[in-house]
């Protein structure tokens, strides 16, 4: 494992020049920019966890292609064990940054990517997962950070990808040569996309015949030749300068995972990095894979978000002596108990984890993606409670050149002091990173990442068997069901949930 702390993360990322702008400029060193530096340390902590004694035995596994000890995030789970391991290290890692730390996104696309191959290959006598292998144990050796990128820009969403008006709204195959493909379009929303090593291509949905040239899943280096990324906005992002440490709310990591748009314009594959390539009837069941693994984290990292939220309110109760009301209480026991239900639902789809048949393990699908749809209510109702409890004078707080400032510097301090004897920067600091945490942008990816609620929805209600419950209710109430020939619920190939 090459890179063995998150200091050697960050200096990997200076040696390599990937084409990323910013505010219509480009961006040259990553690690130091105001913008992405948040986030670099952010990822880096999933490297720094690696080489902490008290993390190890979450954040190293033991490769099962080389036996070779490697970081976690570049494991293929080989049991219900190593499912459960990546929930609580993701809560940690959540509570360590209260941020996104990005890292999960090419995690889940290298274990998904492994199964289907596997199965690919069973059913077309291909050699996808031997490429696929090999560029892994590569990835696993040096300790490389991948972005999984599978969101399209779609164009036109009444239509499919060969439909569109601009073939380019999908990731697609514009040239096949005997050494490779080449491939044009671009991937939105990509996390931590301009601090990886390398770029996992996958399909954005499942597709039809018609489609071959979007079904395609290889690897990219992130600097490769016709590759671009431009970097979104955030929220308060211009409060990043060093001078506006406090007003950020948080001094040293992001408020959210950084994003940015992939471009590619015309990005030749070698042969050995493609892991699919026209294989459409598998499309479906990589995304739905893919999906799942990362829905089921939402109960592990945003609770480690909701800890350090819980952990923020109830400072500023202490130190403005409110922490004694019974209301401040009960809301703070509510926060813990939405929190602490979600981790629930982490930890129950990974313990009812299953073998597919390349050996690689899956989450139940059904509890991943109840686990992700409760995120997008749990978490929003957590920040609501801490917004009840923080006051209204988070959102109107002078900044911290007043705070400074040696004209109203001391009526700054005086009026905002809270129980005598804790510093006023203390309540100022605690207000801004509850402020960090809860407005913004900063709620946005516990709504939509992992795809939108309504894509859980159609899950949980494909899943849920209903067949199966008409026919406990008619059973007893004494009223015979007719037998029929099963019909296979959609999504079920991709899928084991258990009801
Ligand atoms: Fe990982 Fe959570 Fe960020 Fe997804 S949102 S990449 S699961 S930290
Ligand atoms: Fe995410």
């Amino acid at each position: 494992m090459k890179l063995k702390n998150g200091a050697e993360y960050i200096s990997s990322l200076r040696k390599i020049k990937p084409r990323i702008y910013y505010k219509g400029e480009l961006i040259e060193d990553v690690t130091r920019h105001p913008a992405t530096a948040p986030h670099v340390r952010c990822a880096a902590m999933t490297y720094a966890l690696a080489s902490d004694d008290k993390y190890k035995d979450l954040a190293l596994a033991t490769s099962h292609l080389t036996g070779r000890t490697i970081s976690r995030f570049t494991h293929v789970h080989q049991g219900v064990e190593d499912l459960i391991k990546k929930v609580k290290l993701l809560r940690v890692l959540g509570q360590k940054t209260a941020s996104c730390f990005q890292r999960c996104v090419g995690f889940d696309g290298i274990n998904a990517t492994y199964s289907v191959a596997y199965e690919i290959d069973r059913k077309y006598g291909t050699d996808y997962l031997e490429r696929f292998k090999k560029w892994l144990i590569h990835i696993q050796d040096e300790n490389l950070m991948v972005v999984g990128a599978m969101t399209d820009p779609k164009g036109d969403r009444s239509r499919g990808p060969a439909d569109q008006a601009d073939p380019d709204q999908y990731v697609h195959v514009v040239e096949r040569r005997d050494d490779g493909v080449v491939i044009r379009g671009a991937k939105l929303h990509m996390t931590g996309a301009v601090n990886s090593h390398e770029i996992l291509v996958m399909p954005t949905t499942a597709m039809d015949e018609r489609s071959k040239d979007y079904a395609v899943v290889c690897a990219v280096p992130i600097d490769a030749s016709g590759v671009t990324l431009i970097f979104g906005r955030q929220a308060n992002d211009d409060r990043r300068d060093n001078y506006e440490r406090i007003d950020s709310g948080k001094p040293v990591f992001a408020a959210v995972g950084g994003e940015a748009v992939i471009v590619f314009e015309d990005v030749f594959v070698p042969r050995d990095r493609i892991f699919m390539d026209g294989e459409t009837d598998f499309t479906g069941t990589l995304v739905y894979r893919f999906a799942a693994h990362h829905r089921a984290n939402y109960g592990a990292c945003k609770t480690g978000l909701m800890d350090v939220l819980t952990g923020a309110v109830t400072y500023l109760a202490q130190i403005q002596g409110t922490e004694k009301g019974s209301h401040v209480k009960d809301k703070i026991t509510e926060m813990i108990h939405l929190c602490e239900t979600l981790y629930s639902s982490s930890i129950a789809c990974s313990a009812e984890g299953w073998p597919t048949p390349s050996g690689a393990y899956m989450v139940n699908t059904m509890l991943a993606n109840v686990c992700k749809q409760n995120v997008t209510r749990f978490h929003f109702e957590v920040a609501r409670l801490a917004l009840d409890l923080a006051g209204g004078f988070i959102a109107t707080l002078p900044s911290q050149y007043d705070l400074e400032s040696e004209d109203v510097g001391q009526m700054v301090k005086k009026y905002f002091s809270g129980v005598h004897g804790i510093p006023t920067e203390h309540r100022i600091k605690i207000a801004r990173l509850i402020e960090a945490m809860t407005g913004g942008t900063a709620l946005v990816e516990s709504m939509h990442g992992a795809g939108s609620p309504q894509a859980q929805r159609i899950m949980i209600l494909r899943e849920g068997d209903l067949e199966k419950k008409v026919r406990l209710a008619k059973a007893l109430i004494g009223i015979p069901s007719r037998k029929k020939a099963a019909r296979p619920a959609a999504g079920k190939a991709a899928s084991k949930g258990k009801q």
